[in-house]
């Protein structure tokens, strides 16, 4: 099977006519204005990530209880602050909106001025994400070495602070591969994981995010390759 592995990204343009961004050069009949390349945006995207999820710190960057950002303060800090700050001298707020706009994942939210990550911290946030109920199966992709003690004590969050599950068996797939040589897809009962009152949260396009997983939840292994 072929997987993006999360390496390539397309670049985002700028309608000169309705100033939407976009993935295509042309938009309301007229030739866009090159924002940004794949190549920035993926840098972009995986520092954004990086900052918002885990290391704030590292820029001096403050980050309110509910995960929000000021986008202005994080342009600032990223020019200013950050160890790899000379790949960022063209970056301005544009740049991170049409980022977190276009995200394939729905990575970020943007509110007025300000931009949190949706899912994925380990830094200690607190994030009100609709519980769904409609969901029916969930994956979770994970390596080999890992199986016989999930089998045993069901999926924890380690270094996140919720488990992650995705309703796509491509980004599971991709997730695991990214984990190791020897990726495995566990196939999870959404709906008997919120019988055993573990409620399930969509965080991203895909992505749910819950407690715990119980061993009893997870229906099916499949080996990939
Ligand atoms: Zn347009």
């Amino acid at each position: 099977m072929k997987t993006k592995g999360g390496n390539s990204l397309p670049s985002i343009y700028k309608c000169k006519v309705c100033g939407a961004y976009v993935e295509h050069p042309i938009h309301c009949g007229r030739s866009c204005i090159l924002l940004l390349n794949g190549e920035r945006r993926l840098r972009l995207s995986k520092l954004l990530s990086a900052i918002l999820r885990h290391i704030p710190h590292e820029l001096s960057i403050s980050i309110d209880e509910e995960g929000w950002a000021d986008i202005q303060e994080l342009v600032y800090a990223i020019k200013h602050k950050w160890k790899n700050r000379h790949l960022y001298s063209w970056l301005s707020e544009e740049h991170i909106l049409a980022v977190a706009i276009l995200d394939p994942k729905g990575r970020f939210e943007v509110r007025g001025h300000s931009i949190r990550a949706r899912y994925g911290h380990s830094i200690k946030v607190k994030i009100d994400l609709p519980e769904d109920d409609e969901v029916k199966i969930l994956y979770h992709g994970t390596q080999l070495d890992k199986l016989s003690s999930i089998l045993k004590e069901g999926i924890k969050p380690m270094r996140r602070i919720k488990v992650h599950l995705t309703k796509s068996i491509e980004e599971a797939i991709e997730n695991a591969m990214r984990k190791g040589k020897h990726p495995v897809i566990l196939v999870i009962d959404a709906n008997l994981l919120r019988n055993m009152g573990h409620k399930v949260f969509k965080a991203g396009k895909n992505v749910y995010v819950t407690d715990y997983v119980p061993p009893q939840c997870i229906k099916e292994v499949r080996y990939i390759n």
